[in-house]
């Protein structure tokens, strides 16, 4: 894969080294063309008229099965919308039921707090005696047990990027009878993913981070072709009727992964991601991996080598590893900061990890040179300790 080639395809910003595709990923130059082409010929030009003749309604499901060649998705299995924790949400519910007479969801510490926070409130309203139990990322597997109805999972941790195994914790669930859900937010488009290869049941992630489908871009959600035609949805909005022209007063599920839709499709959000896929269409995601894995091995003997103050928070063996790299030190908000006023843009999760996305579509190795580089600098000359540095933003 020519990696110049797809780096070409991106806006980036001059002078920017942009470490932060992990949490959300740049402008593709194709997308502000085609944005604006969705809005005056067709929302302009056609108006009610689009949802037939420029293929809104199809959408989501034409962009699911794009997503789905990534992550290894049977055709016909994916669909778009929403938000990743309303997907987490609709997932979890649809796999209790597979399991009605367990009474434990189990995830790890690790997690990102909105799949956990989703699965409390779904424990909440549910009522029936079920419980959300945690457990350290490395204890998942010593944790199944006969009692658990379903193990839900992120694949990639959020802070450090340490990688669970997914075939290895989805075939030992399986041989207990537990349900999985996988939430691939930051494994889709950051390694190959292989769903039909493992037997996941369901999956869920989000676009806008390696996907680059933008801020506010629809999650997507997977469900096995085995339990489609049981699944439950819990979130039974109209689009996921059998016939939402009918207005039946009752509902009946699609037929198809059709029946996880909820309502409106975001039809610029869409069109927006439309546009970056046509990008994803090209990418080997081995060879994007093998690339992905060199990137992270220079940065993190570059930063050893010139910071010994930073401590590797990411796992060393990069088969462990997701597309990130983190460091702890107590001043990580203010080195980062420091950084970021400098044009390398990486980001900061309490209480003190530096984290940095590798992201080969549009870094290369002069980028992670120069991103050492100024962090070396940074911290050898100790321009980070200045006030206006550790002010906190909302958003960090
Ligand atoms: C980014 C992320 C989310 C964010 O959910 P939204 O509803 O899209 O805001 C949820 N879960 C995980 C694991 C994430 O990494």
């Amino acid at each position: 894969m020519d990696f110049a080639k797809t780096k070409a395809l991106f806006h980036l910003p001059e002078g920017m080294i942009y470490l932060d595709g992990n949490s959300l990923g740049p402008l593709p130059k194709a997308t502000a063309a085609r944005v604006a082409k969705t809005v005056t010929d067709e929302w302009g030009d056609m108006l009610i008229a689009g949802w037939n003749k420029a293929g809104w309604m199809a959408q989501p499901t034409a962009l699911g099965d794009r997503i789905g060649r990534l992550i290894g998705a049977e055709a016909g299995h994916v669909t778009l919308g929403d938000t990743l924790s309303i997907k987490v949400y609709q997932a979890l519910a649809s796999a209790i039921e597979l399991n009605p007479d367990r009474k434990v969801i189990l995830s790890d510490t690790g997690n990102f707090p909105s799949d956990l926070y989703m699965a409390e409130g779904l424990v909440g309203s549910l009522g029936r005696g079920l419980e959300l139990r945690t457990v350290a990322p490395e204890d998942v597997m010593a944790s199944l047990s006969k009692d658990i109805a379903v193990l839900m999972l992120t694949q990639v941790d959020y802070r450090t990027g340490r990688m669970h195994d997914m075939a290895a914790l989805t075939k030992a669930a399986h041989d207990l009878g537990i349900v999985t859900v996988w939430d691939l937010a930051h494994s889709a488009g950051a390694l190959p993913v292989d769903l039909s290869g493992c037997n996941a049941d369901f999956a869920v992630g989000c676009t806008y981070k390696y996907l680059n489908g933008g801020p506010g871009a629809p999650a997507f959600i997977y469900v096995a072709p085995r339990h489609i035609s049981t699944t439950r949805p819990a979130l039974s909005g109209w689009l996921g009727h059998a016939a939402p022209f009918a207005f039946d007063l009752d509902y009946r599920a699609g037929t198809g992964i059709e029946r996880m839709r909820v309502g409106t499709p975001p039809v610029l959000q869409m069109a927006a991601l439309d546009a970056s896929m046509d990008i994803w269409a090209d990418v080997d995601m081995h060879a994007l991996r093998e690339r992905s894995i060199a990137l992270s091995e220079i940065f993190i003997a570059g930063v050893e080598a010139a910071c010994p103050d930073l401590r590797l928070a990411s796992p060393r063996d990069p088969n462990t590893r997701g597309s990130q790299v983190s460091f702890h030190h107590p001043d990580g908000y203010a080195m980062m900061q420091a950084l970021i006023a400098q044009g390398v843009i990486g980001d900061f999760r309490a209480p003190d990890i530096m984290r940095f996305g590798f992201t080969p579509l549009f870094i290369d190795e002069g980028d992670v040179g120069h991103a050492i580089d100024i962090l070396a600098a940074i911290i050898r000359d100790g321009t980070w300790d200045q006030p206006q540095f550790k002010q906190r933003a909302a958003v960090t």
